[in-house]
């Protein structure tokens, strides 16, 4: 079939395999040119298939030649609809480690269920022995839990309306945005979804089985981002359920004082998870021009690849700031970055809006994201939807 963008407001429908592929390959390559450390052998990535967990994943191949089991909630393509993006990057990382002679296997279904733990575990003991790394890079809208109750997070306030400029995707006009407050009910369900409880759980599980190495490190990512985005993002519903995940880091190292868990606070980045936040992608879209003017912009993996080479496994431990969290967002909270931010903020309009954001940084990563926008693919030729991966799990 012929494949296009479909976009509606902050999501696009179809995603191209061939685009797909090719923003994997770019990203092993970046990685691979970072070169190699003394890291992780074996490596549990869940939620493993775009923005920081594949990126995560990708880092653990490239830079650790490291053995991967990935967990996805994916869909393939039937009929007239393409395979999601992820089921697309997943398929190409698979044969990029198959063609190092790596193991890769993937099970797609619900992270956040029973079942997907007991599987996971019984791969882990059956093909891998032990894990020493478990990422966990979820952003999902709804959770299950054991007892059965379905939780949705919101993306709301948690005190007051806020009413702030924000960028309309449709159209690329400055307009204003209301963000309503959340009812108590609302951030609690929204703290089950993207809070820490899963991640204690699958710690749990994991340590229960023995399929943990001694240290394992399991590592999380949340963001915290500037004052200028504190009452939708850090003091809204989703902050409040970050900083849940941030005690649950604490949490998990009194429970298993031989795992290390640590929080890695990334950069604001264009991600399908991301975009959907009211307000945020106006200061995305600002950040970008900064941070490139400044020459210290990144994408997912160059975020993660500093993780990995860097930060995470470094001769002397972790490198973290007073709370025990790895900061990748120190070059986006620089006041430097931030001063400049806030001026572009006060000033842009519709009319200014080209000169003061990243709006084509913005929308070419969004493109990447579904496999569209590459110079060197044809997208008038017909391609076949359906994509095999070699190694998944259903
Ligand atoms: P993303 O949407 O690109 O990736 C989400 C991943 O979770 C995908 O692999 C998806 O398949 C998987 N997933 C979703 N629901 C699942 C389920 N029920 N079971 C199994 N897998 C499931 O998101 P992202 O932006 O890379 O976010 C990953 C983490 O990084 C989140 O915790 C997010 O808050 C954090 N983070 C994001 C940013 C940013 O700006 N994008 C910044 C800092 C931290």
């Amino acid at each position: 079939m012929i494949i296009e963008p479909k976009v509606r407001e902050y999501i696009c429908t179809t995603a191209h395999p061939q685009g797909c592929a090719e923003s994997v390959r770019n990203q092993a390559d970046y990685a691979c040119k970072q070169g190699m450390v003394n890291g992780t052998k074996k490596a549990l990535i869940i939620g493993c298939s775009t923005g920081y967990g594949l990126a995560s994943r990708i880092c653990a191949l490239e830079n650790c030649g490291a053995d991967t089991l990935g967990i996805m909630f994916e869909r393939q393509a039937n009929g007239r609809r393409t395979a999601t993006p992820g089921w697309y990057n997943t398929a190409e990382f698979h044969r990029l480690a198959s063609g190092k002679g790596v193991y890769a296997k993937t099970i797609n279904g619900d992270a956040f269920s029973k079942e997907i733990k007991e599987k996971a575990i019984e791969l882990i003991k059956k093909d891998l022995g032990k894990v020493d790394l478990v990422v966990y890079s979820l952003a999902a809208p709804r959770r299950t839990d054991a007892e059965g109750k379905t939780w949705s997070s919101c993306l709301k306030t948690t005190d007051e309306p806020f009413t702030e400029k924000s960028l309309d995707l449709r159209n690329n006009e400055i307009t204003e945005k209301t963000v309503e407050p959340a009812t108590e009910e609302e951030v609690l369900s929204t703290v089950k979804v993207m809070g820490g409880e899963d991640w204690a759980d699958w710690i749990d599980a994991l340590k229960a089985a023995d399929v943990l190495t001694e240290n394992a490190v399991t590592v999380a990512y949340s963001y915290i981002g500037p004052e200028l985005t504190y009452p939708i993002y850090y003091h809204g519903t989703i902050g409040t359920a970050k900083q849940h995940l941030q005690k649950t880091m604490s949490e998990i190292n009194q429970a298993h004082p031989d795992v290390c868990a640590v929080i890695s606070v990334n950069k604001g980045l264009v991600t399908q998870a991301s975009a959907a936040i009211p307000v945020v992608p106006l200061y995305f879209a600002i950040l970008y021009k900064v941070m490139k003017k400044a020459g210290n912009h990144e994408n997912c993996i160059q975020q993660i690849a500093r993780l990995f080479t860097q930060k995470l496994y470094t001769p002397t431990g972790f490198q973290t700031d007073e709370n025990g969290f790895i900061r990748m967002d120190d070059y986006e909270l620089t006041p430097e970055i931030q001063e400049e931010v806030k001026k572009c903020w006060k000033a842009v309009t519709t009319d200014t809006v080209k000169e003061y954001c990243d709006i084509d940084g913005y929308w070419e990563d969004f493109y990447h994201m579904f496999g569209f926008h590459y110079s060197d693919i044809d997208y008038t030729q017909d391609v076949d939807a359906n994509v095999e991966i070699n190694g998944i799990v259903m």
